[in-house]
Order: structure tokens, then C-alpha cells, then sequence
């Protein structure tokens, strides 16, 4: 069996047919984390935790995108006042996250690429309210002693010193990893997890961090319904393709397909406290 550890099945990209695809993943025995990624799609993945009690399971967060409001044409803003209706840790997020069905925090974390189009001004408000969200999302994490699930672009020394001030002996993963080998160890240093996408199923440049990893602090994720592997690029992705990443890992340290899949499954169970 396998676990997908980072999938969206609660997005709109699912709508037409989510219960077809929740069926199909379970019945090819992935399991899968459903990851929310503001409050609405938080609640759409406890939502599915409660339908399918069995082999999926559900995070509440809130993604640095929606720590304010994303509008890719910076101008279109008319308004710095009227931009600003972002989401915040507030009581109904807390109260959802408190839920015993919820098992970790986020996706929360650190992406200033969003950001790029934006005027500097509106930039340095934007950058500041992120930090704020992901601080206050690292606080509930610790209150509920929840795992974090960590969405960080680029900016991995600035999380890690987010995390050491706010919670030195948190848990969690660094979702979608892309960074150097140094990066990797750093993660490694604190604890911490590094999840591998599709992305390494296409890529080279991060074949010799991977090999450098060790297998019991890796998750394996797909990230759906976004950036499908080969061979399934360009298609909508879904959680059964997470086998193209444990192959490329077992191909990439010269191990057997089974002994990833086992490895994996079973630290998401020790991440997750399942
Ligand atoms: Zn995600």
C-alpha cells in the first residue's frame, strides 16, 4: 500500500466526481491525506474524513496565499483597504482545527512568489500579514499539539527560524521540497520531514539531495489535482499516482518499490499520530 501525505481531493477540481476518485484510491489501497487550504476547504476535508472514516484523513489550514487577497493582476488593485479581506487563525478556524477528525495544521507556511507582480508597498503589507498568519498557525499547532503540514517556497531558513522561535520542538513536514541539500539537512537537523512530489519524477536537479535523505524521514505526496508525474503530465493528478514518486525514489537509492511504500506509509503514521 501507499500514502499519498499531501492531496487536495477537497478542491473544486474534484467536484464533478470526487466520490469515483476516493473509491478508485482506496480500492488500489492508497490511502491519502486530504489538506485543507483556507477554511472552506478545510471544512470540505473533515467534511470527507467524516464520510470515509477509513483510509483518508484531513488537515486544516490556511495556505500563505489566502493570508491575503490573491489577485495576480496587481492592477486590478484600486484599493490597498479593499484587498485586504484575507482569512485569519480566528475563532471559527480554531474551532475547526480543535476537531478530533482534524490531524494536522495547514498547509501554512512561507511563499513570497505570489507576491512578485505586486507594488512594493502592497508587497511589504502582504509579506508582513503572511508571517503573521503563519505564526499564528504554528502557535494552534503547538496548542493542539498538532503536526504541521508546511508549504515553503524558497524561504526554508526564514520558516526554520519561525518555527525555532515559536515552537523549537514542533513536528511536521516540509511539503513539495525542492530545496538544495543543505536545505535538507537543516529540516533534517530539527526533526522534521521532507515531502517529495511529481516533481522529481521530471526533474534531475534533485536527485542527489534525494539520494541523500534518509528513508525514514521521507513522505511521499502528489499534490493533486496539481502537477501530475510522468507519465501523467499535464493531466489532471490524482492520488494514485504517488507510485510514480516512490518509484523514482526507489530507482534514484537503489531500493526495492516495497521497502519505500512501507517506509513511507509508516512515517506518515508517526507523523500524524495514527
Ligand atoms: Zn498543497
Amino acid at each position: 500500500m501507499l500514502f499519498d501525505s499531501h492531496t487536495h481531493l477537497n478542491l473544486a477540481a474534484f467536484d464533478e466526481d470526487r466520490d469515483a476518485v476516493v473509491k478508485r484510491t482506496l480500492s488500489s489501497d492508497v490511502y491519502m491525506l486530504n489538506v485543507g487550504t483556507c477554511y472552506q476547504t478545510s471544512c470540505q476535508a473533515l467534511d470527507m474524513k467524516n464520510k470515509y472514516p477509513k483510509g483518508l484523513w484531513a488537515s486544516a489550514g490556511i495556505h500563505p496565499n489566502h493570508a491575503f487577497s490573491f489577485k495576480k493582476d496587481a492592477n486590478e488593485i484600486s484599493n490597498i483597504l479593499d484587498t485586504i479581506e484575507a482569512e485569519d487563525v480566528d475563532d471559527k478556524f480554531k474551532i475547526l482545527a480543535s476537531d478530533k477528525n482534524i490531524s494536522a495544521i495547514g498547509e501554512c507556511g512561507l511563499d513570497d512568489s505570489y507576491l512578485k507582480d505586486f507594488p512594493e508597498d502592497l508587497k511589504e503589507i502582504y509579506k508582513k500579514k503572511e508571517r503573521e498568519v503563519f505564526r499564528d498557525q504554528i502557535l494552534l499547532a503547538k496548542e493542539l499539539n498538532k503536526p504541521l503540514i508546511l508549504h515553503v517556497r524558497d524561504l526554508y531558513e526564514e520558516a526554520l527560524d519561525m518555527l525555532q522561535t515559536f515552537w523549537p520542538e514542533a513536528r511536521g513536514v516540509f511539503h513539495f521540497f525542492t530545496g538544495t541539500k543543505e536545505q535538507a539537512q537543516m529540516i533534517l537537523s530539527k526533526g522534521l520531514y521532507i515531502g517529495l512530489s511529481g516533481v522529481i519524477t521530471y526533474s534531475q536537479g534533485y536527485d542527489e539531495m534525494i539520494k541523500s535523505l534518509p528513508l525514514d524521514k521521507i513522505l511521499i505526496e502528489t499534490d493533486a489535482p496539481y502537477v501530475a508525474p510522468v507519465p501523467y503530465r499535464g493531466l489532471r493528478n490524482e492520488p494514485i499516482y504517488v507510485a510514480q514518486v516512490a518509484l523514482k525514489i526507489a530507482e534514484l537509492k537503489n531500493l526495492d518499490f516495497e521497502q519505500v511504500s512501507k517506509a513511507t506509509v509508516n512515517n506518515v503514521y508517526k507523523l500524524l499520530s495514527i
